[in-house]
């Protein structure tokens, strides 16, 4: 065997470089990775947990006016941005922090820089070059912002977590995760919201009834949603952006936040030296191991065509770690993915939409029921929940669950294991429910 630096090199500290690295050193072998921004990647610093410390801070506002009912009366409430923003920006370095003693602890040489590849076994980081047995691009992905006149005004999801001042007035372009979520802490914020969604109804990915659902949740709250439109242009006048859209309204609003999908982070990164392709959609084209092709070469996460979503990433690294070191080879398994849009109300999902489910099987039975939830009923928050289960008539078997209501996440994730199992309604009709708790609806539907 020709004699590398390293065993392997792991390009990107995120959620699944830094598994696939710390797993593969525990393996024996020797793992070098090269991250340029921060340690945990989108996920730690610009994502899944900033995003969430803020869901929460938006949901208090919530609280506070539901607490009335409950017998307290809080004093005048007021929200400090900036607070909101320190706090989370320390947590966040403490989790940086853990990173780096994690890959530190597995004896993984971290190399601070932009790593370029110059050929099929080796990598550049500034002046230093080193030859690698395996190499694994786990760069993930940047916001994507479309082409049009005005777009520098915009900001992303990115840039939020960074915001000086909390805007007065947000109109946040998409209908997807990124742009229910943020909607919904800006409007739990205070913030005057404006969701512009170019299709017919907003999460299009998801169970229509669903989105519909949803839907009605958001406005409810107080957020303006307006389907079938785009912005055409953003004049920035006096500190205030001049949205023209698709209908030749002017909407006037103090942030733009374009929430249009994330594109892989490839540039620069130098597939042009190896034989790496790529599929349509500009993601790296991999086989069911991970490996590209360019066989010393694999990648995976948002570069690749998955979910992009930080589990998957997870189990994506355990499945190459143990292919590529562990003698144990392993295909990542998609089906049955749960997950999660953290907007108020809460969104979750596992399995096949209705739409899916009718194309898919000869025979769907539907169960679904729409109800306020206990806390409600005495603090006059309308609020609603749904929940629904998705059933093939033939086998019984329950092919789909979704959500939308406090703690969606929590629940469906419990419900999750039970699909992935294998279960049938008549096994969920026979569970003894948790009582009273949203969750024991799951196991009453009739
Ligand atoms: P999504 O793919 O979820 O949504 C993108 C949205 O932007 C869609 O509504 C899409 O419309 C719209 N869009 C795309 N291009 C344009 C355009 N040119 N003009 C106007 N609208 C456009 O991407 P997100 O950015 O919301 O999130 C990226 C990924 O990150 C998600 O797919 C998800 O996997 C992950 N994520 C997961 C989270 C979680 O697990 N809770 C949270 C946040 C992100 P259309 O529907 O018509 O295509």
């Amino acid at each position: 065997m020709a004699d590398y630096d390293y065993d392997l090199f792991v390009i990107g500290a995120g959620s699944g470089g830094v598994r696939a690295s710390r797993v593969a050193a525990s393996y024996g072998v020797k793992v070098a990775i090269a991250e340029e921004r921060f340690l945990g990647g989108t996920c730690v610093n610009v994502g899944c947990v900033p995003k969430k410390l803020f869901v929460y801070a938006a949901h208090v506002h919530e609280e506070l006016s539901d607490v009335g009912g409950y017998g307290w009366q809080v004093g005048e409430s007021q929200f400090h941005w900036q607070t909101l923003r320190e706090n989370k920006d320390r947590e966040i370095a403490r989790l940086n922090g853990i990173y780096q003693q994690l890959l530190e602890n597995s004896g993984v040489d971290l190399i601070e820089g932009r790593a370029q590849l110059v050929g099929p076994h080796t990598v550049k980081v500034g002046d230093c070059t080193y030859s690698c047995d395996k190499i694994l691009i786990s760069t993930g992905g940047r916001p994507f912002v479309p082409p049009l006149p005005g777009n520098e005004h915009m900001i992303t999801s990115e840039d939020v977590f960074y915001l000086d001042h909390l805007p007065r007035r947000v109109a946040v372009v998409g209908g997807g995760y990124i742009a229910v979520e943020f909607a919904s802490i800006f409007n739990g914020l205070g913030v005057e919201t404006y969701l512009l969604y170019r299709g017919e109804q907003i999460l299009r990915t998801f169970d229509r009834e669903l989105a519909d659902f949803a839907a009605e949740q958001y406005q409810e709250k107080g957020i303006t949603i307006q389907c079938h439109t785009t912005i055409s242009r953003i004049d920035k006048e006096n500190d205030q952006l001049h949205c023209t859209l698709s209908d030749g309204e002017v909407l006037v609003v103090d942030a733009v936040l374009c929430a249009t999908g994330r594109n892989p982070y490839l540039s620069g990164l130098g597939l042009e030296n190896t034989t790496v392709q790529l599929n349509d959609d500009g993601k790296i084209k991999v086989d069911q191991y991970c490996q590209t092709t360019e066989p010393s070469i694999y990648a995976l996460g948002d570069v690749t065509g998955g979910p992009e979503l930080t589990p998957v990433a997870i189990a994506e690294a355990m499945a190459f770690v143990n292919t590529a070191f562990g003698s144990k080879p392993q295909v990542m398994d998609y089906n049955n993915i749960a997950t999660a849009v953290f907007s108020s109300p809460n969104i979750a999902v596992v399995g096949l939409t209705e739409e899916q489910a009718m194309d898919k099987y000869a025979k769907v039975e539907v169960f679904r029921t729409t109800f306020r939830h206990l806390k409600h009923s005495i603090t006059g928050n309308p609020e609603k929940t749904l929940m629904k289960l998705i059933v093939d008539a033939q086998t019984d078997k329950v092919i789909g669950a979704h959500m939308v209501g406090a703690e969606a996440g929590e629940i469906i994730q419990g419900i999750a294991i039970a699909i992935k199992a294998g279960a049938t309604k008549a096994d969920f009709d026979a569970t003894v429910g948790i009582h009273p708790t949203a969750a024991e609806e799951f196991v009453t539907l009739r």
